[in-house]
């Protein structure tokens, strides 16, 4: 993947973690961690495995240190 704000080429890997992981609205940044279902707007990105934990994949740009997700 070419990266959409330098042009430079994406690394693909993954975004790991031991917890369900979503994106929030900014409107919900201070809302008490609760999961993404019950969240109005959150968009899940991975849900999580007591025995894998959560994974989602993502393009890295090393120039200008963005991530792009895809879910
Ligand atoms: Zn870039």
């Amino acid at each position: 993947m070419i990266c959409p704000f330098c042009g430079a080429a994406m690394e693909k890997g993954c975004i790991k973690g031991q917890h369900e992981m979503a994106w929030l609205p900014d409107d919900k940044r201070d809302a008490l961690f609760t999961d993404a279902h019950l969240q109005e707007g959150a968009v899940l990105l991975a849900s999580s495995s007591i025995f894998k934990g959560s994974v989602v994949d993502a393009w890295c740009c090393r120039v200008c240190e963005k991530l792009v997700v895809e879910y």
